[in-house]
């Protein structure tokens, strides 16, 4: 059974995201981040192409304009190579140039294998695949409160109707995005001892005009040099062939998806680094979607929370906490590593 409190899947931050199939590079070696994202990438394009989802290996450049990024993606092409991503090109000056003729560069690396996906027909097919398996998706259906028995858990939820109904089960896997470290709470786990606690960081996208969609074919994204929370701001194109900046990383308090237009200018400051053909009129502003990240500002990497509860006396409980980027990504690999906890 599948309770989700919204009227529908892909209501939160998995339609609120770059779409971006990433690789694996940025995250420390040995991570659940890099391991769940090397493994998930191969996963997503079979999975699309098996299902006929749409999908675009377009590529992804990571570039350099100072001494300062070129170093950084030296050191990026070896956490990359650490990683067991194989697949990286050093670029110079003119073979950028060569590839994307609009780009301003001093060198790149290049990504062969990041690609972007359609999110949305992404979840509509996993749906339709667990509904086959037997699921039964339960929308507008709150979780409220999680009472341990003495085997399994008995969870209360919230009807459509308001009425309140409860179901006992032997598993519970706890995925509830930027509110995993409440339901977490509700089983009896101390959130902020547990190191479970999740902070609001909202990302903001602008979209440039389709005139200016055709000067770019791949992703370009700057070394995340000065940007500990984020990739940086990046270009990503969609699906359907629009280009977009974005996403910065805002720490906030309350869940809130407004995108303030005065943002703009510091995206445009950035942006215009790499894409001389930039004008300020340009942007406008697009959408925003929420991290669940376990950092504060400044604070180091975190990782992925995945875990089976047994040591601290809840069997079967799995929470997934922090799962920010790369999760879209990896949303098979996690799957697959959540199926080999259950026995
Ligand atoms: C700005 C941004 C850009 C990103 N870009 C990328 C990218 O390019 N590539 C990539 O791989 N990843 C990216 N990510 C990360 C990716 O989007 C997330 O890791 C992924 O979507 C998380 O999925 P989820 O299922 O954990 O969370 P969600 O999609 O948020 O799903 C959690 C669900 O739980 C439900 N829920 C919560 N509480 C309850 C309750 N009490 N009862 C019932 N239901 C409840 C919610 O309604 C929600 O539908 C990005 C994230 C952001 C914010």
């Amino acid at each position: 059974m599948l309770l989700e409190r919204n009227e529908s899947f892909g209501r939160e931050t998995s339609s609120r995201n770059s779409e971006v199939i990433h690789t694996g590079i940025y995250y420390p070696t040995g991570s659940l981040k890099a391991k769940l994202c090397v493994e998930g990438n191969p996963l997503a394009y079979r999975f699309c192409e098996k299902w006929g989802i749409a999908h675009h290996r377009c590529g992804k450049l990571i570039v350099a304009n100072t001494p300062a990024e070129s170093a950084s993606l030296d050191e990026l092409y070896i956490q990359a190579v650490a990683n067991g991503v194989g697949d990286l090109e050093a670029l110079d000056a003119s073979q950028v140039v060569r590839l994307e003729p609009h780009l301003q560069a001093t060198s790149a690396l290049l990504s062969p294998s990041t690609g972007i996906i359609d999110s949305h027909g992404l979840m509509a097919r996993l749906e339709q695949i667990s509904l086959q398996n037997g699921v039964l998706p339960a929308y507008c259906h709150q979780v409220q409160a999680i009472e341990p028995l003495s085997e399994g858990y008995r969870v209360r939820f919230q009807n459509p109707d308001g009425s309140i109904d409860t179901i006992d089960t032997h598993y519970l896997i706890n995925c509830a995005g930027l509110q995993a470290d409440h339901v977490a709470g509700m089983a009896g786990i101390a959130v902020d001892e547990a190191g479970y606690r999740q902070h609001l960081c909202k990302g903001e996208y602008f979209h440039l005009p389709q005139s200016k969609a055709a000067l770019v074919s791949r992703l370009v994204y700057p070394p995340p040099l000065h940007e500990l929370t984020g990739l940086g701001i990046h270009v990503t194109k969609t699906i359907d062939g629009r280009l977009r900046l974005g996403p910065n990383a805002i720490y906030i308090d309350v869940e809130d998806y407004s995108v303030d237009s005065d943002h703009a200018v510091d995206f445009f400051s950035t942006a215009k680094t790499f894409l001389p053909f930039l004008a300020a009129a340009d942007l406008q502003p697009e959408m925003a979607g929420i991290r669940p990240k376990l950092s504060r500002p400044g604070e180091p990497f975190r990782d992925f929370v995945i875990r089976e509860e047994s040591d601290r006396g809840l069997p079967g409980l799995i929470n997934l906490i922090g799962i920010e980027s790369p999760g879209l990504t990896c949303c098979l690999s996690i799957a697959r590593l959540v199926g080999r906890m259950i026995p």
